[in-house]
């Protein structure tokens, strides 16, 4: 077997006075007309990432509501997923000269891991690369039931041609593939269904539900952090395309104007991307020993209950990446009404109407200039925050995800 994910339970219910009606409706609708329907999603890792964020609240949401749905996750070595954040960077524009040897790696680990896949589907979805292949291999072996979809997070927008191209003959190989925005499917892209749907967050999370400010305070003492001056606060991986040295510059710009600015950059590491302690480090030394940059993450206890507190307490969020698929931060920022300033790429634009929720930037010096202007207009930015919660909640939580997956499981389901 693969390995399973254990996960809690969530109702829909509890959803209900938090999302428009017409929402949960849909769902319980396709939930009785799926009744017991086998859905099995397969991942790289249940930790660290937007992938298993979403997936721990919408397999309960799935059961909750009538589907038989599974999450495993596959074993791999520390070379295959060397190898796999290779090609992410690559799939995102970054330079790679591929070798016989990192297809081998790649291929070798699926062709492992399509041996431990047992079981009768009949809808898997597969997220990202690092599985990608795996569906070859199981069809290869007689395993495969059902229909299945790979479900695309990332920026393909600028993919380098090397990867694509190794890839492709595999992804073809599916039922149906799931991109965030249209723009990201390759020119000559095609499986007999492709699906448009973007990601969510979940408002009933301890990383998004509602805390009161003793709270965000006793977090924050924990950390060092004074509640008292101006925060910002960035969240993310440490990795190239969230941009963390240029965060530290654009917080260095606003410290000129306001010197009591303190800067929180909080990672989690994530088991499949070992590029995470390097760009740490590289961020560390960028930080030179400045006393008001606070760099934490799992390892120091950051939680989601944590990640909540520091978003709560900021003045300013900032998400300024160069490449981003989706960027569950910005709406999880956004839904605590707090203005974010995010880079002007992939689906932040989506989640960032420039000017009402926050602004759009493309450099550092921007990003620096615009913090300013926010820090100087406390009103703005509460008006801001507020627009910006509403825009969260009317496009980007989990149910209205939960229901545009079942729509297409279902269209699966029906054309099995
Ligand atoms: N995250 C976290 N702690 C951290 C860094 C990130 O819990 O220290 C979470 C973050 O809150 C979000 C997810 O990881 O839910 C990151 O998703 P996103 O789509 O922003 O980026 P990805 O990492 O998938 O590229």
């Amino acid at each position: 077997m693969l390995i399973s994910v254990p996960v809690g339970t969530r109702s829909i219910k509890e959803y209900e006075h938090i999302v428009d009606e017409g929402i949960i409706e849909k769902i319980r609708q396709l939930g009785k007309d799926m009744e017991g329907v086998r859905i099995l999603n397969i991942s790289s890792t249940a930790f660290g990432g937007g992938v298993a964020e979403m997936l721990y609240t919408l397999i309960p949401l799935m059961r909750d509501v009538g589907l038989n749905a599974d999450w495993q996750i596959i074993p791999g070595s520390e070379d295959f997923f060397t190898v796999t954040k290779l090609f992410h960077n690559a799939l995102q524009g970054m330079d790679l000269i591929i070798t016989p040897e990192m297809t081998s790696t790649y291929l070798k680990q699926n062709e492992n891991n399509a041996d431990l896949f047992d079981g009768v589907y009949d809808v898997v979805m597969v997220h990202d690369p690092q599985p990608a292949s795996i569906l070859s291999f199981i069809d290869e072996k007689g395993k495969k039931t059902g229909k299945w979809i790979w479900r695309c997070h990332i920026d393909l927008t600028t993919a380098r041609p090397s990867v694509w191209n190794f890839l492709e003959p595999y992804l073809k190989q599916y039922d149906a593939a799931v991109f965030t925005m249209p723009q990201y499917i390759k020119n000559d892209f095609w499986v007999d269904k492709i699906a448009i749907i973007s990601p969510t967050i979940d408002p009933l999370s301890s990383k998004n539900i509602g805390i009161n400010q003793e709270m965000i305070n006793s977090i924050l003492e924990r950390y060092h952090i004074d509640v008292n001056r101006p925060i910002l606060t960035q969240v993310s991986r440490f990795d190239p395309w969230k941009d963390p040295l240029g965060v530290i510059d654009a917080y260095r710009i606003a410290k000129e104007k306001f010197p009591e600015v303190q800067l929180l950059m909080v990672a989690s590491m994530a088991t499949d991307d070992p590029e995470g302690f390097h760009y740490y480090e590289k961020t560390s030394r960028h930080a030179d020993g400045d006393a008001d940059i606070h760099l934490l993450s799992n390892l120091e206890g950051v939680g989601n209950l944590e990640v909540n507190a520091f978003q709560r307490a900021s003045q300013v969020i900032i998400q300024k990446s160069t490449r981003e698929g989706f960027g569950l931060v910005v709406s999880e920022a956004l839904w605590k009404e707090r203005p974010v300033i995010g880079g002007d790429v992939g689906g932040i634009p989506l989640q960032i109407i420039n000017g009402k929720n926050g602004f759009l930037v493309s450099g550092s010096e921007q990003c620096g200039k615009k913090i300013v202007q926010l820090l100087e207009n406390p009103e703005m930015a509460r008006e801001m925050g507020r627009f910006g919660k509403e825009h969260v909640r009317k496009n980007f939580l989990s149910p209205r995800q939960l229901a545009d997956y079942m729509e297409l499981f279902n269209y699966l389901y029906q054309s099995n």
